[in-house]
């Protein structure tokens, strides 16, 4: 871990997690406009300077849980589910961080990619491939700014379970590491099961390269093209706190 190149909120947050091991002392105040909120953490910048944030939620010392969103800036609908949590009430049963908008620029722009024009989803080490067109993965592995936050962000919070939400292929991935966990979230978010094998072997994305590092198992859910903000802002919350044996207060 290069704490060096973390941002001051970060390095605060490591910090923390080393000194403050107990729920209790480690629980910051919460602001009031957003009660759910413990804090929150710039965790990189974009290639055009956007910040990069994630919002710690829940309870520390329960299982550790990371939702992650717009990886892809034209995949936009899912990351009203990350902003639900994190806008409603205190969450306990679980210790829950959301990444919203993992790659601003795209979000900004409409665009998959990032402002470099890399797939931010080929672009991890774990079987990085040159390749080209709409999955462009870079010039190297963890070439992009975006990928090096977050490489440094789950080497540091190291969860136990990871959601990365994309649209639109509708289903969970369940040709992963996980396979009962992948079930199980299909099973609450009411979608399909589906594999996602990238057309052969999947290069340089992100749950695979944290499958195959981590000991906790991440998974991949895509949603279809047009979900409906009910059930992005409403259902799909309150089945991720099922899923998880978590609610809210
Ligand atoms: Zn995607």
């Amino acid at each position: 871990m290069r704490l060096g190149t973390l941002s001051t909120a970060a390095v605060s947050l490591a910090a923390t997690l080393v000194a403050l091991p107990t729920a209790a002392s480690y629980a910051a105040p919460a602001p009031t406009e957003r009660p759910a909120v413990l804090e929150r953490v710039v965790i990189g910048r974009s290639v055009e300077g956007r910040s990069i944030t994630a919002w710690h939620l829940g309870e520390p010392g329960r299982k550790k849980v990371l939702l992650i969103a717009t990886m892809h800036g034209d995949e936009t609908k899912p990351r009203q589910i990350l902003g639900a949590l994190r806008d409603g009430r205190p969450i306990r049963g679980i210790d829950l961080w959301v990444v919203p908008v993992y790659n601003p620029d795209g979000l900004a722009h409409g665009t998959r990619k990032n402002a470099h024009g890399v797939d931010l989803n080929r672009n991890f080490p774990y079987h990085w491939a040159d390749l080209d067109g709409s999955y462009e993965s870079g010039p190297e592995p963890v070439s992009e700014p975006e990928t090096k936050a977050m490489v440094r962000f789950l080497r540091t919070i190291r969860p136990g379970r990871i959601i990365s939400f994309h649209q639109p292929l509708n289903g969970v991935d369940t040709d992963t590491k996980n396979r009962s966990f992948s079930s199980k979230v299909a099973d609450h978010l009411d979608l399909p099961r589906k594999a996602f094998t990238c057309g052969g072997v999947c290069r340089g994305t992100m749950t695979s390269w944290f499958n195959h590092r981590f000991s906790g198992a991440a998974v991949t859910v895509e949603y279809g093209a047009r979900p409906s903000l009910h059930r992005m802002r409403s259902t799909a919350p309150h089945q991720l706190m099922q899923l998880f044996d978590a609610g809210r207060h």
